[in-house]
């Protein structure tokens, strides 16, 4: 008899699914959205390689890379120019891989898994393809009808972009429950947090 059968497990936990854990990191990366300042819009976006997380980022302004937060007050004027206001940001994307350099977890970069809470914009496309990443999974909401602002952006970035640079693009969507645990229960939020620092293990759901 083998001994598995002589000395059974009892209650082992089932392995976690590569679905469950896609959910989890799309949460990671909702969680770096409510790190960001900018009064606008909030994104954000973690780096996954094998099972450790190699970098993670919010939006930003230029500012807050140089710890000023004068660049706060422009942004959140009404009548701050638009182009200036682009200019000074930088995106949860990008940011997510400036971090994973600056942890010295570049050569990870390569075929890793970016997590996106909406599909990204060309220029951060790029920057993906340019650092190796080889899948991106999209838990966003974006409005995706053909007259919103980013549709062009979108179409090129998954039609094109992403299918020449042979990087698989994964859209899933989180459960309803699941959201609403993500929102109201801050432990909850705190077990994402420990995930998204490696501190903690993903458990099923
Ligand atoms: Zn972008």
């Amino acid at each position: 008899m083998k001994q598995q059968e002589l000395f059974p497990i009892k209650n082992k936990r089932r392995s976690v699914t590569t679905k469950e854990k896609q959910i989890i990191y799309s949460l990671g990366a909702k969680l770096m959205q409510t790190y960001s300042h900018n009064p606008k819009v909030q994104t954000g976006a973690i780096i996954v390689n094998k099972k450790t997380i190699i970098g993670k980022g919010s939006n930003t302004t230029a500012g807050e890379r140089i710890r000023d937060h004068e660049d706060y007050q422009l942004l959140s004027l009404d009548n701050s120019d638009n182009n200036y206001r682009l200019n000074m940001l930088e995106h949860s994307e990008r940011n997510s891989i400036f971090d994973a350099v600056r942890k010295g977890n570049w050569k990870k970069l390569p075929g890793s898994t970016m997590y996106v809470a909406y599909l990204p914009c060309v220029p951060c496309a790029n920057a993906i393809i340019g650092a190796g990443i080889k899948q991106v999974v999209d838990s966003g909401t974006r409005d995706m009808r053909p007259d919103s602002k980013w549709y062009a952006d979108w179409i090129f970035v998954k039609d094109i972009l992403f299918p020449k640079a042979k990087i698989e693009l994964i859209k899933i969507e989180i459960p309803q429950n699941i959201e609403e645990k993500f929102i109201i229960d801050m432990e909850y939020r705190e077990y994402i947090w420990k995930v998204i620092n490696n501190q903690r293990k993903i458990k099923s759901l």
